[in-house]
Parts: C-alpha cells; structure tokens; sequence
C-alpha cells in the first residue's frame, strides 16, 4: 500500500514540491487520506529544505501567563474556563500580574511573554492595556505576546471601540505580537458544534490583517481532532495561506491538538490524537503552508520524544521552555510545564538538528553545535 500510494497519489504532489509549486486544495485532502505517514515526512522535509529551510531549530525562553480564566463563552472543548462563581475563577490585577513576572524573570531571563485569557466581562479596556504598560515598564527588553484575536474582539465590545483601536492603544502601551489562539476551525459547520458562542472567523482574519498592517507580527493556529472532517483542516489552511499572501504577518503556524479532558467531548468518548494523526498534521502543514516560515511542534501538546520526532515531519521549532502554561495541562496533557534549555538542546541535537535559541521574531540569540 505505502508504495502504491508514493507512485500513484503522492508522486504528482512531490514533483511539485521540487517544482516549487503551490499545492492546491485536492492535493492537501490527498495527503491527509494518505497512511503512508513515512513519505508524508519525507515530502515534508523536502519542501522544508526547497524552500530554504536548514538544520536550525528553534526554541524560546518564554513564561506563560494568564491574567483571568473567566470566561463567557463556553466553548466546549474548553476546559480552562470558569464562571466568575466557580471556587477555582481567578482574576489577576496587573500589579500582581507585574510582581510575579518580575520575580520570575529574575529566575530564568526569559524573553518572552505569552499571554491569554478567558473572555471575563466583569474588567474593562484599561484591565488589558495597564497590564501591558506596567510588564514594558518593569521589563522593557521582554516582548509582550499577548491576546488572541478573539480576546481583541472580546476587549472592543466591552470598551465600544474599533478593533483597530484596541491594537493601537495595547500596541501603544507595548504590545509586541499576537498569539494564534481563537482560530480552532474556521468552517461554519464545525464552529456551530464546538464554539458556537465564539465570533465569526471574519473577525479572527479582520484582527490579524490589522495588526499586520500596523506592523504587529501574529501567529496562527488548527485546533484537530474533534469533529472537523480532513476538508475542513484543508479550507483552514488554505484561508491562513491566503491571508499571508495578502499581509505576511504569520511568524509560525502551530497545530494543536485537541484535548478531551474535562470537556464536554471526554463525556461523549472522545478520545487524545494518535501520534500518527499529529506527525501528519504537522507534515501537511509544512507542505500545504509554503508561505509561512515556521511550523511549531508544541511539545507541551504532543509531547517532547513526539515533538522530536516531529522535526523530520517538516517542523523546525519546539516553542519554548514555557514556564506555566494552564490551558492544556487543564484538558489532560501530561508533558510537564515547564523544559529546561538544556533538555531542550539535548532533544533537538539527539534528532540530529542544530538547537537554536530565538527571539519571538525569530532574531538568533545562541546555538548549540549539533
Ligand atoms: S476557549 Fe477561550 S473563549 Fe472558549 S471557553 Fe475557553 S477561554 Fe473561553
């Protein structure tokens, strides 16, 4: 079967791969309906490698934080969110916020921080840009990764404003970039099933195409396996790829897969991603998203041996040492918090690569010979 399967349905796809040609929608379908997992990966790291691609992996030091995890919402494979009433609801005030980031910093140096929040609609405008403005005073060196597309959207219909507005006064206060977060599946069908109280994706591209446009880089995200059929992670992909064309602001696309835990769809028997399904989407991301340079294999996801093995299926970055994230770990995932840099390293140059420590906008802080 895998050899038929090279010869006859992958074999056209790969001659445009070393063409450099664009792949188009039927040609994504074929490669997920494709069980041949090796040569999806081989033809990953190929279009890896033609378009420009080396040995470097990338990483950075970063320290995850939430400011609230309440949330109006309710989207159901979610199981970060509470109501404000539920005993575990927190709301975090900037100043705390600002004096744990300080004392955490001193710890570790990381550079980066991430952040994203339940859509709580108990705080205001003034709740999301003080805490910006206070982390840039405190530590002006730290990029500020904040807010998902949805939260931009949450923030200007509590405020009354544009969402322009929103990025100019949080770009203002020094806002650095955007998570990819809010994305999940934009096809109508599936958002009605798992977010139906989540915006319409035309809000999640209009909030990226701004913030491109007024120089904010973004990142951009799948959440899979759930109910989303292959064509539908195809269209997802397809409309990302569209919208770099128009604005190239995508840094990284990062796959996430979805995490029944806790969540209306482990009731239901949903079950995790097979490691086949993860190393497939990471390769036909790499090969269906010819324009955007980095493709994540979030470790704190799938796991650090599957991360590794991810990085000879078209990735070429692990993230970070994400000191803290909640949101996965609170739907089941069982890969720790927290990767030291050296553990890091020792991953990536064990698979063979060049362990490459970054800054968010993928400047080289430092490498590790192979
Ligand atoms: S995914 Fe985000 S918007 Fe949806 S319920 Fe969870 S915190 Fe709220």
């Amino acid at each position: 079967m895998a050899v038929l399967d090279m010869l006859e349905t992958l074999a056209p796809i790969r001659e445009k791969i070393v063409a450099g040609a664009r792949l188009d929608f039927e040609d994504g379908v074929t490669l997920m309906e494709s069980d041949d997992l090796l040569a999806l990966g081989e033809l990953a790291d190929l279009a890896r490698r033609v378009r420009g691609g080396g040995d470097e992996v990338f990483f950075v030091q970063n320290l995850y934080l939430n400011q609230t995890n309440v949330c109006r919402v309710k989207c159901k494979f979610c199981a970060f969110a509470k109501t404000r009433k539920q005993e575990d609801a927190y709301t975090i005030s900037a100043d705390e916020l600002v004096e744990d980031a300080i004392k955490q910093h001193a710890a570790t140096k990381f550079t980066e921080i991430h952040c994203v929040n339940g859509e709580n609609p108990h705080v205001d405008l003034e709740f999301y840009v003080s805490v910006i403005r206070k982390l840039k005073a405190a530590l002006p060196d730290v990029h500020l990764k904040f807010y998902t597309a949805s939260e931009i959207h949450h923030i200007a219909q509590l405020a009354g404003i544009s969402h322009e507005e929103v990025l100019r006064e949080l770009k203002n206060a020094g806002l650095g970039s955007l998570p990819g977060g809010g994305a999940e599946i934009f096809a109508d069908r599936v958002r009605q099933l798992i977010a139906p109280g989540k915006e319409h994706p035309d809000n999640w591209f209009h909030i990226h195409d701004l913030a491109h446009k007024m120089g904010i880089p973004t990142h951009c995200t799948l959440l899979y396996g759930h109910v989303e059929t292959y064509e539908e992670r195809i269209d997802h992909m397809v409309r990302l790829r569209d919208q770099q064309d128009a604005t190239g602001g995508f840094l990284a696309f990062i796959p996430l897969a979805f995490h029944p835990e806790n969540t209306v769809f482990e009731r239901r028997g949903f079950k995790f991603t097979t490691g086949a399904d993860d190393l497939k989407m990471i390769a036909v991301s790499r090969l269906m998203l010819d324009n955007i340079p980095n493709i994540k294999a979030y470790w704190i996801m799938m796991g650090m041996p599957m991360a590794q093995l991810a990085l000879h299926f078209g990735a070429n970055d692990v993230q970070g040492t994400v000191v803290r994230e909640q949101i996965f770990q609170a739907a089941g995932a069982t890969s720790g918090t927290e990767q030291k840099i050296p553990e890091l390293v020792r991953f990536i140059t064990e698979a063979g690569r060049v362990a490459v420590q970054r800054d968010t906008l993928y400047n080289e802080l430092q490498r590790w010979a192979a």
